[in-house]
Formats: C-alpha cells, sequence, structure tokens
C-alpha cells in the first residue's frame, strides 16, 4: 500500500520509469509464484451463470457467436498479510500499466486497504491480460473492474444478502445472558433486547428465576451462510409476572402494541447490566452496615471502573468530592427530577454541563463512606427520595394519527408470529410432558 501511494505521488515522468522498470522486473519474477495461486480455468464455459464478472450485456452476443466466444481464465486470489495491489499483480503477472490505469479511477479506492483473507476474482484472456476485477470489500459492497474499448470502468456492487426470520425464547434460570445465548441469540442481540426493554426494566436488579422472552429478529446469510445478525423486529419480555412487548417501527424505533414508545424520559438503571457480576439480589446488604435495610437509593454492584450513564437528559447540579460521598454528580432533569450517582472512582463532567440520556458521567468506585466500590444511585423527585423502580415516570410519547394505523397494521404480523410462538411452546411442553 504505502508502494503503491508512493508510486501514486512522484512526478509524471518518473512514474513511467517506474513502469518500465517494474514490467521488466515482473517478466523475470511473476512465473515462479504462479503456483501460489488459485487456478480455476474454464475452457468451454468462460464464464458460468452464477460468476461475478459476468458482464450482463455480453451474453447476447455470446449466444449469437457461440464459436466464437472468447476464452477467458478465472484466478481466485486470498489476501495475505502484506499484500497490496501491487504485490498481487506481480504474483499474478500482470500488467503494471493495467494496474496504474486502474489506480487513477477514484470507485477503485476500496483497493487500497485490503485485508488478509478477503478473496479477488481476477478474470484473464487467454494472453493473461486482465479482462476484469471482482473485489467484495465488505458484507454488502463489492468493486467490479472491466476493461472495455475506451480503458478500464470501475463500478460499486451492492451484494444481497437474503434476510431469514428467527424467533428465539428463553426462560431465565440463572441468569439473562446464558438464557439468552442459550436461545441463539448473539451478543449484539442481547444487548439490543436488553436495550430495548431498558426503560422499562432494571436488567441489573430486576430479573428474577422463572422470568421469560420471546424475541423475533432477522439475520443476513450470505449462501447459506449467516454472515450478520439483523435487527430485532418484535419481543416480549416476562418480567417478575409483568408483560412488556415491543415492536419496530419503520422510524427506527420500538414502540408498545398500542403505539407508545419504549423510549422514556428516564433509563431505569444507569448501569448497563453486562458490567453486574449477578442478575438477582434477593437481599441487598447495605455496603457500610452489612444489613439488609431500606434506604434512600439503590446499590449497584460492578468492577471498579464500570461506565455510569444519565439516566436521562438534563444538566449536572454538582459534580464533586466529599468524606461521605465520595465522588458524587447530581443531574437536574426537566419535571422536577434529580438523579445522584455516588462513590465514583472517577467523574467525567463537570457541573453546569448538559448530558444526554445514557451518556457515561463517571466510572464506578469506592470512593466515601463504603466498604466496597459500589454505584449508590438516588432518585429525587421535588426534593424527596422515590424508588425509581416503582415510581410512575413521564408518560412516553404515542403515535397518533396515520402514523398509528401504520404502524398498527405492521405491528400485527409481528405480534401474530410471538403468539404463534407460544402455540409451539405449548405444543412443545405437551409433547415432552411424559419425559
Ligand atoms: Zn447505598
Amino acid at each position: 500500500m504505502i508502494i503503491w501511494n508512493a508510486f501514486n505521488s512522484l512526478p509524471t515522468w518518473h512514474r513511467k520509469m517506474v513502469l518500465i522498470l517494474s514490467i521488466m522486473v515482473m517478466m523475470l519474477a511473476a512465473w515462479p509464484s504462479e503456483q501460489a495461486v488459485a487456478t480455476r480455468v474454464n475452457d468451454d464455459e468462460p464464464l458460468a451463470d452464477a460468476s461475478p464478472l459476468d458482464d450482463g450485456e455480453a451474453q447476447p452476443q455470446a449466444l449469437a457467436q457461440k464459436s466464437a466466444k472468447p476464452s477467458y481464465v478465472t484466478k481466485q486470489v486470498k489476501v495475505r498479510a502484506g499484500d497490496n495491489m501491487q504485490v498481487i499483480f506481480q504474483r499474478l503477472g500482470l500488467s503494471a500499466s493495467d494496474l496504474y490505469l486502474i489506480a487513477q479511477l477514484e470507485a477503485t479506492n476500496p483497493l487500497r486497504t485490503l485485508q488478509p483473507g478477503q478473496e479477488l476474482t481476477f478474470k484473464l484472456t487467454k494472453g493473461g491480460d486482465l479482462q476484469s476485477l471482482y473485489y467484495p470489500h465488505s458484507l454488502e459492497q463489492a468493486l467490479k473492474v472491466s476493461r472495455k474499448a475506451e480503458g478500464f470502468i470501475a463500478k460499486p456492487v451492492k451484494l444481497e444478502l437474503d434476510t431469514r426470520e428467527q424467533v428465539a425464547k428463553g426462560e431465565i434460570r440463572s441468569s439473562f445472558w446464558g438464557a439468552a445465548a442459550e436461545a441463539g441469540m448473539t451478543e449484539d442481540q442481547i444487548m439490543d433486547l436488553a436495550a430495548i426493554f431498558g426503560w422499562d426494566i432494571d436488567f441489573a436488579q430486576d430479573l428474577q428465576p422463572g422470568d421469560s422472552f420471546r424475541v423475533v429478529y432477522q439475520d443476513k446469510y450470505q449462501d447459506d451462510e449467516r454472515v450478520a445478525s439483523g435487527d430485532i423486529l418484535a419481543a416480549e419480555f416476562i418480567n417478575q409476572g409483568a408483560i412488556y412487548r415491543a415492536v419496530l417501527n419503520e422510524d427506527g424505533n420500538y414502540y408498545t402494541p398500542e403505539g407508545k414508545a419504549m423510549r422514556k424520559s428516564f433509563l431505569r438503571a444507569p448501569v448497563n447490566f453486562k458490567y453486574i457480576s449477578s442478575n438477582f439480589n434477593p437481599r441487598r446488604l447495605h455496603p457500610v452496615t452489612g444489613k439488609v435495610r431500606p434506604h434512600n437509593g439503590i446499590d449497584y454492584v460492578a468492577p471498579v471502573g464500570t461506565p455510569i450513564m444519565a439516566a436521562g437528559g438534563g444538566s449536572v447540579v454538582a459534580a464533586g468530592y466529599n468524606q461521605f460521598n465520595g465522588n458524587y454528580v447530581f443531574i437536574k432533569h426537566a419535571g422536577n427530577f434529580v438523579t445522584k450517582y455516588l462513590h465514583l472512582s472517577k467523574r467525567t463532567v463537570n457541573k453546569g454541563q448538559r448530558v444526554k440520556q445514557g451518556q457515561t458521567i463517571g466510572l464506578l468506585g469506592g470512593t466515601g463512606r463504603v466498604t466496597g466500590p459500589h454505584l449508590h444511585y438516588e432518585f429525587v423527585v421535588g426534593g424527596v427520595h422515590k424508588n425509581p423502580r416503582t415510581l410512575n415516570l413521564p408518560q412516553a410519547e404515542t403515535l397518533s394519527g396515520r402514523e398509528l394505523a401504520n404502524f398498527r397494521a405492521q405491528a400485527m404480523p409481528q405480534l401474530a408470529k410471538l403468539d404463534s410462538n407460544e402455540l409451539q411452546l405449548a405444543q412443545h411442553k405437551q409433547d415432552g410432558g411424559n419425559i
């Protein structure tokens, strides 16, 4: 890459010299490395129908004059560590002046950042000249370079991935993470699911054995191989008997089946559940007294350095240190709400600063009057401490009119999939009843 870039920045006459020299060097060097390239020669059928190098416009002609069809050789090259286009062209014995011309095309920029393991497909004439080049550089984007009468042209190609719908379900026995992974969900999807319900459920503290979930989601496939996880389309979470349901709307946000936004003014927990060692805290011991007792806040035990998020948007009204609170941050929100975060190892915001919901305001620590590291979190309404988990928080925004009608029409089949899954589950239980 460095060589190629340096090459491009040389003055023109200099480039020509380098070019001529390169061609001479390549003539000598190209042949011995030929066996390192996987080669597929198709004499009679140079282009299989599914070949990425097929030129749609070339086919009618090929059919018309079958005997005059030119033969091509297809070579597939796997990019190795340290490879760049110049090295690969040399290995294939291709013309350095062709590479020079290709490099002039802006659309060929992806060729400058080859990654080991990626594959390039070259179509060569029998004489060994480059006819076309195909490079899928990401899951959904490829580049095709073809030789035309007037020179090379390069165009991006959008790769179509198959989208398949899947249903996952699980019941929590020891941890949400474990149950979701067992249900076949990826790490990203588990985090997405927790995020969808993160305004209603405190995933760090509220989960109980017997809680359950169902998810309709998409996976992306290429040639029957799963290559990426897609969106969660609909989900249900039953937490301590309360049923929460969410469906993805075309605006990219999740809503309840009635059209109320899942996103609300406050997150249930200012700590991402993935940092909490145990999802279950049946007896909450106060970190100082060691007794189970009600107190003005909720304690989250997680490793020192765990990021602490602003539960809602607002402005920092206090950020400082004292011997009881340690490092602390207080945030004032619209509607006379204040949230307080204590014992931080580090504050990352200052007094007077505006913060967004979910923004990191500090790191969990064990400063102040504590026996062990934890976050002490308080939720204050009009000067009175409240339990944020049982409090009725400000109403979420609601879809209305045409938006609501559209959403409902789209949500109905998704909800039906959640329900039909219930049927399958019941059926399954019945079948397995004697085992
Ligand atoms: Zn506390």
